[in-house]
């Protein structure tokens, strides 16, 4: 398996070559990482779940007509992908005041916010992701201002359609990031999302409890990151206690304190 060429080694993931031109293997590692690296940790079987319940979620969105570069999941921690030209931009969408928000602005932490609200990061780890503005991206080319209306036109279709979806399982969706590519074929390009979207990239809280079902588990020394994320996958229904092959589907969650 390791024989395959490396493309790409990140924090979480490892791209090799996949079997065709065009195509990438996109490997979920156990490593966890915070503060640009500055904390890590290695958390066994970490990767089995994310792989799965980024496909589940991939999956869904482009049942939702959200174009991705997921092909298929090949085995626990792998799935094939299209080759795309990542945008060196993370796209964060933010439905309630938490993290970096809710430090910069003074807010209080799990306040709802008056509306959606998307930020721009630079990726570059040697600066740690700074915040940029639209003017920034456009002004260093790092994107046009239609793939800009693009990212975000589709960001906003992901988290309506994933805050539903998350709140049919009792789970509020706070926020997340994610990243997009261009995609070649033929003559054409077209902007898709890529990268992952697992609890590694989410905040997830239960609904009734307000518990973290994500990697600030991780990131402020709460322990239980996978019972968390193994959570998240069994309310999806993508994980069946002691059976992880087993599927069937999300199963609604109801709660008084919604
Ligand atoms: N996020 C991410 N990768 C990053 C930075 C943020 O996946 O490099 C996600 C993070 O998990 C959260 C959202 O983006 O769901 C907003 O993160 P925030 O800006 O609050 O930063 P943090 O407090 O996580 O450093």
């Amino acid at each position: 398996m390791n024989r395959r060429r490396r493309v790409y080694e990140g924090k979480a993931k490892i791209l090799y070559e996949g079997p065709e031109p065009g195509t990438l293997i996109q490997h979920f590692k156990d490593d966890a990482t915070a503060f640009n690296a500055k904390k890590h940790a290695v958390i066994e079987g970490k990767g089995v779940l994310n792989n799965r319940i980024s496909e589940y979620l991939f999956k869904r969105l482009g049942e939702m007509g959200v174009p991705t570069h997921f092909v298929r999941r090949l085995n626990m921690r792998e799935q094939l992908i299209r080759e795309v030209d990542i945008i060196p931009i993370e796209v964060v969408v933010r439905n309630v005041a938490a993290g970096s928000l809710a430090k910069r602005l003074g807010l209080d932490e799990g306040s709802t916010l008056p509306r959606s609200i998307i930020e721009f990061y630079y990726k570059a780890d040697d600066l740690d992701d700074p915040m940029v503005t639209e003017e920034h991206v456009t002004a260093f080319g790092w994107a046009t201002p239609q793939e800009i209306d693009e990212m975000m036109a589709l960001a906003l279709r992901i988290n309506d359609f994933l805050s539903g979806l998350f709140r049919g399982i009792g789970i509020r969706l706070v926020d997340f990031k994610v990243e997009f590519g261009r995609l070649y074929e033929n003559e054409m390009m077209r902007i898709v999302l890529a990268d992952e979207i697992s609890p590694d990239c989410c905040r997830l809280w239960d609904v009734a409890t307000d518990d973290k079902l994500d990697k600030d588990r991780f990131r402020r020394d709460l322990g239980g990151l996978l019972e968390a994320y193994q959570e998240v996958a069994r309310r999806l229904g993508i994980l069946v206690e002691n059976k992880p092959t087993q599927t069937q589907g999300p199963r609604l969650v109801t709660s008084n304190n919604t």
